[in-house]
C-alpha cells in the first residue's frame, strides 16, 4: 500500500514512516500541507496520515481540499488525523471534515498501525482482500501470502512487486510503474534493483508453475496461470 505522511515534527515523522516501512508500504513524508494536497493530485494513495498542526497550511485545510479534488474523481482516500492532546475540538472538526478516524499525541506505535491497517481494511473491503492466482494467494489484508496452501515468505519489497503484478495478470508493466507504485520519494531504488526482486519472486514462484515474463527493455508481465 501506498501511504503518506503529513507531519512537521521530524522525529515522529520519521518513526512512523520507519515503522510502516517495516510493515511492508511505500510510505512518503512530507512536512507541508501545500505539498501534500499537490503530491496527493498527482498520485494516488491508499491512506494518508495528516497532522492538524503544521505551519502555513494546516491540517484541516489539506484535508477540505482532498475532500473536494475527491468529490471530482471519486474513491476517497482514507485519512487518520492526528491531534494535540490540548485541542480536542481538533478531533470533532477534523471528522467533520471528513476524516475516517484521528489520534490524540502522543500516541502508541502499535495502537496507530492497527489503526491503519483497519483503515486500509475497510478500503479494500469491497475490492477484496485476496488476491489469487492459480496455486497463489496474497491476502492482502492479514498480509500473508500461500504457494499451494504452504506459506510463502516474501520480503516487504517482494511482497510489493508481486502486488503490483498481481493487479495485472497478462498486462505488461513496465519498471517505472512497478519502482513508482513501491518505492517512496526518499528511496533509491534503481531498475536493477527491481530485477533483483523479481528474481527472488521468479525462485519461490516458478517451481509452482507461476511465471513473470521479461519483456525486454520494459518491464514484466505475470503470465497467465496453466495448470498442466
Ligand atoms: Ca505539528
Amino acid at each position: 500500500m501506498r501511504l503518506l505522511i503529513v507531519e512537521d515534527d521530524a522525529p515522529l515523522a520519521t518513526g512512523l514512516s520507519r515503522i510502516l516501512a517495516a510493515e511492508g508500504h511505500a510510505v512518503d513524508v512530507t512536512s507541508r500541507g501545500e505539498a501534500a494536497v499537490a503530491a496527493a493530485s498527482r498520485e494516488r494513495f491508499d491512506l494518508v496520515i495528516l497532522d492538524i498542526g503544521l505551519p502555513q497550511m494546516d491540517g484541516f485545510e489539506v484535508l477540505r481540499r482532498l475532500r473536494a479534488a475527491q468529490e471530482e474523481k471519486g474513491a476517497p482516500v482514507p485519512v487518520l488525523v492526528l491531534t494535540a492532546r490540548d485541542a480536542i475540538d481538533d478531533r470533532v472538526r477534523g471528522l467533520d471534515l471528513g476524516a475516517d478516524d484521528y489520534m490524540v499525541k502522543p500516541f502508541a506505535m502499535p495502537e496507530l498501525t492497527a489503526r491503519v491497517r483497519a483503515l486500509l481494511r475497510r478500503s479494500q473491503a469491497h475490492a477484496g482482500p485476496r488476491m489469487v492466482h492459480g496455486p497463489l494467494t496474497l491476502d492482502t489484508v492479514a498480509r500473508r501470502a500461500f504457494l499451494k496452501n504452504e506459506p510463502l515468505e516474501l520480503a516487504a519489497r517482494e511482497w510489493a512487486v508481486l502486488e503490483v503484478l498481481l493487479a495485472r495478470v497478462e498486462k505488461i508493466v513496465s519498471k517505472e510503474a512497478i519502482i513508482q507504485a513501491v518505492a517512496g520519494w526518499g528511496d533509491e531504488l534503481s531498475p536493477n534493483a527491481i530485477e533483483v526482486y523479481v528474481s527472488r519472486l521468479r525462485s519461490k514462484l516458478e517451481p509452482a508453475g507461476v511465471r513473470i515474463r521479461t519483456v525486454r527493455g520494459f518491464g514484466y508481465m505475470l503470465e497467465e496461470y496453466k495448470d498442466s
